[in-house]
């Protein structure tokens, strides 16, 4: 059987950082990732995800989010791809929302550059939506996005190149603890590892039956619009953006040079879909489903309106208050786990690696992630 000092099981956005770092500082490093690297069937798919810092989730996520700027950074040197494009972004919603209040309060909680806007200070900067009577703003001009495919290949590469090893196609069935090691069972082979870091995204529940918290899987339709003006759907006239609409909130991503394909901006609902299972998930996107999206942009940014040229479905881990469950797994001292990433854990990655990294080799870690952990479901 062959050992390593750690497992990652799944190599998708968490899993591959967790791998790049754990490889970096000199551990013998397996990942094991049921399809390939990267691949759509998960959550780290569709050619972008958000970064920002003005956390309105809560502020005590800010001081992980700093730690991943030097990550990108440095990722982006080491790879030489572009992995972040810092377009700025948007909040826009009533001023007692609590998206522009949390926003607010974590800027100013930490001291994250950003500019107010009142009601004519947004039209005018931003006139190419059309957002309703009585939203305010605020800019974040250091936010914008990440193209996860690439962030994810960047840290499979950099993580082949300290010396991991990476099986796809291979499927964990269990691991059980056997005697200061930890047996992995796979339908290909088992492997053991003094350390087993599971970041299984979406399929946390079939793995971990006995987590002790509910994960909702849901299903997730975005689309890709055709931008009526094309200036229009580009920085700065759009830059990332999340508003509250009577649908709820609207993000919206612009279009960029060197975009993967589909072309378009991209804009979604940040609620959550249907719940379903992992392995059957329903990929159409609905001509109704799509018309939805169309109305919320006809509304908000008609200037950038335009037919929806392409759809995808993504899958949210949802935990029951929507944070991150990072923690060591209940009865077992040698596995970690990362998942319930509920919808806004990619800008994440690169310190849930390094935090993943921490606590697989040395069982703690400095970062300021304990309010993460699973004591707070059992209070
Ligand atoms: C539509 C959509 C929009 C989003 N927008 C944003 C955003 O703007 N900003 C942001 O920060 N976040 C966003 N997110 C959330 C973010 O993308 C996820 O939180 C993140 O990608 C989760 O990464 P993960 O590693 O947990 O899951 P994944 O990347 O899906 O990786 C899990 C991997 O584990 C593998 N696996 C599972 N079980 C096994 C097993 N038993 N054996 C082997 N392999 C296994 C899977 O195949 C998969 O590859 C969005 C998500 C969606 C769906």
């Amino acid at each position: 059987m062959s050992t390593f000092d750690a497992i990652v099981v799944g190599v998708g956005g968490m899993g591959s950082a967790a791998l790049c770092h754990l490889a970096r500082r000199g551990a013998r490093v397996l990942g094991l990732e049921q399809f390939a690297v990267p691949h759509e069937r998960g959550s780290s798919h569709g050619g972008s995800r958000v970064v920002r810092e003005a956390y309105y989730e809560h502020p005590d996520y800010v001081p992980l989010l700093r730690r991943c700027r030097a990550h990108w950074t440095e990722l982006e040197q080491a790879s030489g791809l572009r992995l972040v494009h810092r377009v700025g972004a948007l909040y826009a919603a009533a001023a007692d929302h609590p998206l522009l209040a949390g926003a607010l309060h974590s800027a100013r909680t930490h001291g994250i550059p950003h500019e107010v806007l009142d009601g004519s200070a947004l039209a005018r900067r931003f006139a190419g939506f059309a957002f309703p009577e009585g939203h305010v703003g605020l800019f974040e001009p250091g936010a914008g996005f990440v193209r996860p495919e690439a962030a994810v290949q960047a840290h499979v590469a950099a993580a082949l190149r300290a010396g991991a090893r990476i099986e796809t196609g291979t499927t964990v069935r269990a691991f059980s603890d056997r005697g200061g090691m930890v047996e992995v069972v796979t339908d290909r082979a088992t492997f053991a590892a003094r350390a087993v870091v599971l970041c299984p995204g979406a399929w946390a529940g079939r793995l971990l039956p006995r987590l002790g918290v509910p994960l909702r899987v849901t299903r997730q339709v975005v689309a890709w619009i055709e931008p009526r003006d094309r200036d229009a759907a580009r920085a700065p006239a759009m830059p990332v953006w999340i508003a509250h609409d009577q649908e709820g909130l609207v993000y919206g991503i612009p279009e960029a040079d060197g975009q993967p394909p589909p072309l378009g901006w991209k804009v979604a609902l940040h609620e959550l879909g249907a719940e379903v299972d992992p392995d059957g998930v329903d990929r159409t996107v609905r001509p109704a489903e799509l018309a939805r999206l169309e109305t919320v942009v006809r509304r908000l940014v008609p200037a950038a309106a335009g037919p929806a040229r392409a759809a995808g479905v993504c899958l949210y881990t949802n935990s029951p208050d929507g944070h991150f469950v990072i923690d060591r797994l209940p009865g077992h001292e040698r596995v970690h786990v990362a998942c319930g990433f509920s919808g806004h854990g990619f800008k994440f990655t690169p310190v849930v690696g390094e935090l993943l990294a921490d606590l697989a080799l040395t069982g703690t870690s400095s970062l300021p992630a304990g309010f993460l952990g699973l004591r707070r479901f059992r209070q």
